[in-house]
């Protein structure tokens, strides 16, 4: 592209991409270097129940503290790790690191960790749990694996079978970002999913949109009957609360309710989400 370009810009991007990959293996190295030496931390944001407002449990959400740049989005990080193979040791960190400090909660309280498609394709990762379970003593039915549904168009047949494994455990496995990617719905039927999070973009435009309300609306309704419970993610407003109460939401994720903090943080205590249930027009 750039060579068709005869107004000489090429070096100057050349130069950009250069400087954008060097960036890249320079964070890449620290990035290794920081799980290497236990820098990395995580927050946990609450789940709170639609219905009564009880705090369900946190998901575990990896944060970076570079000690230059200051925090970077697992955005960047989690796909730098992708890339580059450490995302095993980061993984594993941090499930160790969940189950670690869910063990510490009252019971029921359960921790959702998010899982990397890299980890199902490299290592053992049934086992991985398995052992992590054991040595931290948490229950397995108090530990969620959130999975993207980009992790389910590789290989489906080997997906299937270690997601069968993991619920063989007991553990719970819930789709995050429903709706962004793929989408199919042989997903549903193909893989034990106990929950779906609806991603954020939906949950953002549920008020000023009624065609969004209708897709969410049947979201529901298609994973109630197949037996699957629905979170919505990104709850920001009262509107947005009331509206996913109304539509039978069963928990709710958002800054309204709860942002990420750190462990020291956490109270464990219910939030008041009073059901005032606004009926979406025109739904
Ligand atoms: P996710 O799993 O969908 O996590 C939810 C993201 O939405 C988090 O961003 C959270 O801080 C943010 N969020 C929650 N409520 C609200 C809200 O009301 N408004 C807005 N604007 N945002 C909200 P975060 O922590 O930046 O993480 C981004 C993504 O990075 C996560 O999306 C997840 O896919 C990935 N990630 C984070 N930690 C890990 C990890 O330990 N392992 C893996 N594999 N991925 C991780
Ligand atoms: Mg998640
Ligand atoms: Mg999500
Ligand atoms: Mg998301």
């Amino acid at each position: 592209r750039a060579k068709c370009d005869g107004r000489g810009t090429f070096s100057f991007y050349d130069a950009r991409l250069d400087q954008q990959l060097q960036d890249r293996r320079d964070l890449t190295r620290d990035l290794g270097q920081a799980i290497a030496q236990q820098q990395l931390a995580l927050h946990f944001q609450p789940l709170f129940c639609a219905e009564d407002g009880a705090l369900t449990g946190y998901e575990a959400l990896a944060r970076w503290p570079h000690p230059q740049r200051g925090f970077i989005s697992p955005a960047v990080f989690i796909s730098l790790a992708e890339e580059s193979g450490l995302i095993e040791a980061l993984g594993g960190w941090v499930l160790r690191q969940a189950c670690t400090e869910a063990a510490q909660w009252p019971a029921p309280l359960t921790v959702a960790v998010n899982l990397s498609a890299a980890q199902f394709r490299r290592g053992d990762l049934v086992g991985e749990v398995r052992q992590c379970l054991q040595e931290t003593g948490l229950p397995p039915e108090r530990l969620e694996l959130e999975v993207t549904e980009s992790l389910l168009i590789g290989s489906p047949e080997a997906v299937a079978d270690t997601l069968k494994a993991l619920t063989g455990l007991g553990v719970r496995i819930a789709m995050d970002d429903f709706g962004t990617g793929y989408s199919s719905l042989a997903y549903l039927w193909r893989f034990p999913f106990h929950k779906l999070k609806i991603d954020r973009a939906f949950t953002q435009h549920l008020e000023n949109d009624p065609k969004v309300r209708v897709i969410v609306r049947s979201i529901i309704s298609l994973a109630h009957s197949l037996d699957i419970r629905v979170n919505a993610e990104g709850v920001e407003t009262d509107g947005q609360r009331a509206a996913l109460q109304g539509l039978g939401c069963d928990e709710l994720q958002g800054f309204l309710l709860g942002r990420p903090a750190p462990v020291e943080a956490l109270t464990h205590r219910a939030r008041r989400v009073v059901k005032t249930v606004v009926e979406p027009a025109g739904a």
